[in-house]
């Protein structure tokens, strides 16, 4: 199929499934840099699922995304169980890549690496790392409150204990929602524990609709609201010469400069205790601190930026050596990261990092390819 008859056929699909996408990839509340992921099943055959290394907000009827046959991907889950495999990582990747079609005219791409889950869901799926869902995928308590809190938002879910994500997380969830099933309907609401929220649907806007009450919800038992994210932005600092390259910029969120300052946090806080996978992949080796002085002091010793992101203990400034791209992902991880810690202790709820086991997977997945795709961008 050319890419004129694939755009033209699949007109529809391909317009609401880049409107779900660039919807919920517009806010940093839902999405830090380039995590969260969407899918949209256009008929019974093509699936549309975005790139790997792409952001949500990128994604177009003509770009960022792959195509698979997900009926083929749909059977190795359905078929198979993950003990049959001495590599179930390696099987499920063999799996998507086997069921990835190339379309003439699109460009080709590799799916993201979620590509499992969205082939065993509905026809829409919105899945998001969202600054409120993840108040509950990251407190110790977060497990035994979900009932309570679903119930007052008034719908079903599955609450999906920490798995690393590829393959063992696509079985997890299929097993999860078998489980949490009420009169034969599959919940639409998968909670992934230190990770993120799925919602799955028949349209893009019920996904949306679904999504935003779902996280208004939580943020309202959390004793916050959408209205309290602080929108992380980056401000330019003037170049020292014509030639300074990469381009110098700094941290220009007032919540950040004020949480950075008044929370309690170790460089470790940052690129250590992990509360998901994405903060490892954006954060870890890209942050340093300096324990004393300020911006403007250090821009004038002209020494070179220690990390990507420099952190100013004294004044709560950050400075960023690196593409604004990458910056703005670190300045929303920084954010996203105490705001879910300090709204957590606010309830008088206890973090819960990500264990060590789930860490060095991260660190180790594929050798670290994971990381590289969604942080390089
Ligand atoms: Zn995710």
């Amino acid at each position: 199929m050319s890419e004129s008859s694939f755009t033209k056929t699949y007109q529809i699909q391909l317009a609401e499934f880049t409107r779900m996408s660039q919807t919920a990839g517009s806010r940093s509340d839902y999405v830090q840099g380039g995590g969260g992921n969407t899918s949209c099943k256009m008929d019974d055959e093509y699936m549309g699922i975005k790139a790997s290394g792409f952001q949500l907000n990128q994604i177009t009827p003509e770009n960022a995304y792959a195509v698979i046959d997900y009926p083929a991907l749909r059977n190795f889950y359905q078929a198979n169980t993950p003990e049959q495999f001495a590599d179930v990582e390696k099987a499920g990747s063999a799996a998507a890549k086997d069921a990835t079609r190339t379309i003439a005219g699109l460009p080709v791409l590799r799916p993201s690496v979620e590509a499992g889950f969205h082939a065993i869901l509905d026809n829409f799926v919105l899945h998001t790392h969202p600054v409120y869902a993840n108040l509950l995928a990251c407190a110790a308590e977060g497990p035994q409150l979900a009932a309570e809190i679903m119930a007052k938002i008034g719908e079903n879910f599955a609450f999906v204990p920490y798995i690393n994500p590829g393959a063992q997380l696509t079985f997890a969830i299929q097993t999860a929602r078998h489980a949490a099933s009420q009169n034969g309907r599959l919940p639409a609401v998968v909670f992934l524990q230190n990770h993120g929220v799925i919602i799955t649907g028949s349209t893009a806007q019920a996904c949306l609709d679904l999504h935003d009450k779902v996280n208004d919800g939580l943020a309202m038992y959390f004793g916050t609201s959408k209205s309290a994210w602080p929108n992380p932005k980056l401000a330019n600092l003037p170049a020292a010469t014509e030639s300074t390259e990469p381009h110098l910029l700094k941290s220009a969120t007032p919540w950040l400069t004020e949480a950075l300052i008044e929370q309690p946090w170790t460089l470790e806080t940052f690129t250590v205790q992990a509360l998901y996978p994405d903060q490892l992949v954006f954060l870890t080796g890209q942050v340093a601190v300096l324990e004393t002085g300020s911006l403007e002091l250090f821009l004038t010793t002209g020494a070179p930026a220690p990390a990507k992101a420099t952190i100013f203990r004294e004044t709560g400034e950050v400075l960023y050596q690196c593409s604004a791209t990458e910056a703005q992902t670190i300045e929303e991880t920084l954010t996203a990261v105490l705001f879910i810690r300090k709204t957590i202790r606010a309830k008088g709820l206890t973090v819960s990092p990500m264990s060590e086991a789930g860490k060095s997977f991260i660190a180790n997945w594929e050798s670290e390819a994971y990381r590289k795709s969604i942080a390089a961008k």
